[in-house]
């Protein structure tokens, strides 16, 4: 599959099968705390970055098989949103096969544009992030393309709340220092009240990521975070533990992992290269993985090194 992946254990959907829509690292986005790793093209231009019909015959394909999933999820390396043929595999997906529940996965960047809120009316869930509102603390952990504005992005947020009839998780990534102070945390919490997400999920670094600066709040911390957005709905994102008890965990996936790796350390892209894994998926095994003690990691000048632990 080109353009499919997993299905993955999802942390906050379940069985999830991934859909990417645009190419490694297209975002409108530079999150210091990015998975996937440093944007390549920075840009908030919409298009049909990859074909959307070539996504859609993989998706008859693979949903013609009847596949038990969870979700099917729109995330990748990169922003959905900015695929302009979103809307059609969205569509096509609720006009053909109906049974199945759809999410995005997105930045929340380009709410603010009525024709990207119309293409995502179908989902069932939509997960945008949030992780400043200050234009400062937006500026250092998200380094946006420089048409956007964080005024706008919130006010798209909210016009998306008035008009979505489906889930909103707003989801808030927390790094010490950055958006975890009483003034930040006071601006959020007043935002995410105009929103009106159904829930509030607050995250932070689980493994080493993008730049060597990022550092994770305590799990106190975070309990502290949530009793101060309380009454909002509000949930820590659990750490996926049991990974391993979901159906979709593919013990043949981290062998193969594991036995690449004994052999020399690599990095995520190495491993999805090799192994040809998509990235999103490979990122949840290795998280497992350092998780349970198995590996670990380095940085070095071409990025973050995967090893054994001895
Ligand atoms: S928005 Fe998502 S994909 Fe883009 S840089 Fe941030 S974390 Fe990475």
């Amino acid at each position: 599959m080109k353009y499919l992946f997993g299905p993955v254990p999802s942390r906050r959907l379940g069985i999830s099968l991934g859909v990417d829509l645009v190419p490694y690292k297209v975002c409108s986005l530079n999150c210091v705390y990015c998975e996937v790793g440093r944007t390549t093209s920075l840009t908030i231009e919409r298009k049909e970055y990859i074909p959307i019909n070539e996504v859609i015959e993989e998706l008859q394909d693979y949903l013609n098989q009847k596949p038990e999933l969870d979700f099917i999820t729109f995330s990748g390396q990169g922003e959905p949103t900015l695929n302009s043929g979103l809307g059609k595999v969205i569509n096509f997906i609720k006009d053909n096969y109906p049974e199945y529940k759809v999410a995005v996965i997105t930045n929340g960047t380009l709410f603010s544009v009525k024709e990207v809120r119309n293409e995502v009316s179908r989902a069932n869930v939509l997960l945008p992030s949030l992780d400043a509102v200050s234009e400062l603390s937006f500026l250092k952990i998200n380094r946006p393309n420089k048409y956007l504005n964080i005024d706008e992005i919130v006010t798209g947020l909210i016009r998306l709340r008035e008009e979505f009839k489906g889930k909103i998780f707003l989801e808030i990534f927390f790094i010490p220092g950055l958006n975890d102070t009483n003034e930040e945390l006071k601006l959020l919490k007043e935002t995410t009240q105009k929103i009106k997400p159904d829930l509030v999920q607050l995250n932070t670094l689980d493994r080493p990521r993008t730049e060597d600066f990022v550092k994770s709040v305590t799990q106190k911390e975070l309990l502290r975070i949530k009793d101060f957005f309380e009454p909002l709905p509000v949930e820590i994102i659990a750490k996926a533990k049991t990974r391993k008890q979901i159906k979709s965990f593919n013990k043949n996936i981290e062998e193969q992992i594991l036995d690449t790796i004994i052999r020399r350390p690599c990095t995520d892209k190495d491993l999805s290269e090799i192994l040809d894994i998509h990235l999103n998926e490979l990122n949840k095994y290795l998280s497992e993985l350092i998780d349970s003690g198995k590996i670990t990691s380095n940085k070095q000048d071409r990025g973050l090194f995967f090893k054994i632990k001895k």
